[in-house]
């Protein structure tokens, strides 16, 4: 009974997608009633309930309808793509979603004093991952033969440790790369956080409230640049204002009582408002200026 009512979404339990993951629910206003520790969140104000488990459980656990929903990282869930096919399992995983956090990606790295000369290099080379479908994929395509060693973790070091020559793991920063004398020289793929669903058909209530998480996301996603403008402007200036505007599409004009030569504009911007533009702004007459956030849009 419950089962028909209530949304199951698998979160990473904790590790890096854990806290962009619960600020992206909380955005789209969902209150949870017990900490992230527990295994089992409860949706307090929306008949959903979110599991915590490790991010690498969470492309099965929507595979196999335990959840309904799922936010993971591409690079976890084409490794998972790539695995299920190779066993011939049917792959069943939407994705509903791209979003905007998670992001990093699966490269390969070679000691420093490799001398490198394309992809073509990695022939005949050791070749250390977690990942080895999407790195198998990755040389397939090249058509270069190499030995894939597959590693649980720790891959950064099996060069020094000479378990491998090069490697293929995620990458964000770098410095993990630095550290360990490595350098960056290819990329995989490119990842970022995903939603995902099992495509089997909900029942009516809760196929709504996946409409409803839906149409909140890209809310949120939106107004994240987004900044509510507020300004005066001399008549005369007017066209070279809206000019000025960044990224806005068609702004309010209201007259001024008492300055049949001035009015005010009320915008808003789809990206970050930066002090250059302002100042070209009131360079172009605008005074009064006022930027806000944005904190919900629906359109
Ligand atoms: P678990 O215990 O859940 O298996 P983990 O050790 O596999 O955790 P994390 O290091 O927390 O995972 O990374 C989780 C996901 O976050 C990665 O699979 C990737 O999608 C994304 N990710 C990896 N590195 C970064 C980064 N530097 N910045 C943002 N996201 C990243
Ligand atoms: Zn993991």
């Amino acid at each position: 009974m419950d089962r028909d009512r209530r949304l199951k979404l698998a979160v990473q339990k904790s590790g890096r997608l854990t806290e962009p993951s619960l600020d992206l629910l909380v955005r789209c206003g969902l209150k949870l009633s017990r900490g992230k520790d527990q295994l089992v969140g409860f949706g307090e104000n929306m008949p959903l309930d979110v599991l915590f488990v490790r991010d690498d459980d969470i492309p099965d656990l929507v595979q196999e309808d335990v959840c309904d929903l799922g936010l993971v990282g591409r690079n976890v869930l084409e490794e998972k793509r790539l695995a299920l096919e190779a066993r011939g399992v049917r792959v069943s995983f939407e994705t509903l979603r791209l979003l905007d956090f998670g992001r990093c990606r699966l490269s390969i790295a070679v000691p420093k004093d490799t001398a490198w000369d394309g992809a073509g290099t990695l022939a005949g080379k050791r070749i250390a991952t977690t990942y080895p479908h999407l790195l198998a994929r990755f040389l397939a395509e090249r058509n270069i033969v190499a030995d894939i060693v597959t590693l649980s973790g720790a891959v950064e070091i099996a060069p020094r440790l000479g378990r491998a020559d090069v490697i293929c793991d995620l990458v964000s920063t770098g410095s993990t790369l630095e550290a360990n004398h490595l350098v960056e020289v290819e990329t995989v793929l490119e990842s970022h956080a995903v939603l995902i669903r099992t495509p089997v058909a909900l029942p009516p209530l809760k196929n709504d409230w996946v409409e409803r998480l839906l149409m909140r996301i890209d809310g949120v996603q939106q107004v994240k640049e987004s900044k509510y403008i507020m300004l005066h402007a001399p008549r005369a200036a007017l066209d070279e204002i809206r000019r000025l505007l960044p990224g806005s599409e068609s702004p309010t004009i209201i007259p001024l009582e008492g300055h049949p030569d001035k009015v005010a504009i009320h915008a808003v911007c789809r990206e970050n408002v930066f002090w250059e533009t302002l100042e070209s702004l009131k360079r172009a007459g605008a005074s009064a200026l006022l930027v806000l956030p944005v904190e919900k849009m629906l359109s």
